[in-house]
C-alpha cells in the first residue's frame, strides 16, 4: 500500500510500505480520505517541541474517513484546527452560559475575559475522550456545524510534499489527503 512516510524536518514521501494485517481487538480500514493535523505539521516541523525528535520512517495520519474493510462501515472523526482566531470566533458565537470545547491545539491567545464573565461561558479542554466524541458526531450528524470550510482543499496522497507545504506556507488551513 501507499503511505505518507516521514523523512525528516518538513519532508514527508510519497512511498510503497507494508500492507499490516488486523490483529485481534483491532480494525483494518480502508482509507478514503487523511486529514493533515496540525499536531503533525508541528512534529515534522520540529520546533515546538524538540525533545520529541522526528522518528523518520514514520507513518502519518490519525484524522480519517474510512471504511472497515471486513464490513464495510463508515467511520468518521474530526478535530478543531489550528489557531486561535477559531477558538475567538466560538467564543463569540456560543450562547450566554453556554460552552466551549476546545478539542485540539491551537496557539495561546488573548481572551477578553469582562465578556467572558457577562456571558458565563464555560471553556473546556477535551482530547478525544469521553462522551463529548460522541456530541461532537451528533452535532455533525444532525448538521448543526458547518466543518466544510474547515477543508480548503483535496490533494492526492502522492503530492504529500505539496500539501504539508501549503499549510507551513499559510496557503491551506485544512488538507485532506486522498489515496
Ligand atoms: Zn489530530
Amino acid at each position: 500500500m501507499k503511505a505518507a512516510v516521514v523523512k525528516g524536518r518538513r519532508l514527508v514521501a510519497y512511498e510503497e510500505v507494508p500492507t499490516p494485517s488486523a490483529q485481534p481487538g483491532t480494525l483494518l480500514l480502508k482509507m478514503k480520505y487523511c486529514c493533515v493535523c496540525g499536531s503533525e505539521l508541528e512534529y515534522v516541523d520540529n520546533q515546538r517541541a524538540p525533545q520529541n525528535p522526528i522518528v523518520a520512517g514514520g507513518i502519518l495520519g490519525h484524522e480519517f474517513v474510512a471504511e472497515v474493510a471486513e464490513v464495510g462501515v463508515d467511520m468518521a472523526f474530526v478535530c478543531v484546527r489550528r489557531g486561535g482566531n477559531v477558538l475567538k470566533q466560538a467564543f463569540d458565537m456560543v450562547r450566554v452560559q453556554g460552552r466551549v470545547i476546545l478539542a485540539g491545539y491551537t496557539e495561546s491567545v488573548k481572551l477578553d475575559t469582562t465578556s467572558w464573565l457577562r456571558k458565563q461561558v464555560r471553556i473546556e479542554g477535551s482530547l478525544n475522550r469521553g462522551a463529548k466524541m460522541a456530541t461532537a458526531l451528533k452535532l455533525l450528524e444532525y448538521k448543526r456545524v458547518n466543518v466544510k470550510p474547515l477543508i480548503t482543499e483535496i490533494i492526492p496522497l502522492k503530492d504529500v510534499q505539496r500539501a504539508f507545504d501549503s499549510m507551513y506556507g499559510g496557503e491551506n488551513i485544512g488538507v485532506l489527503l486522498k489515496p
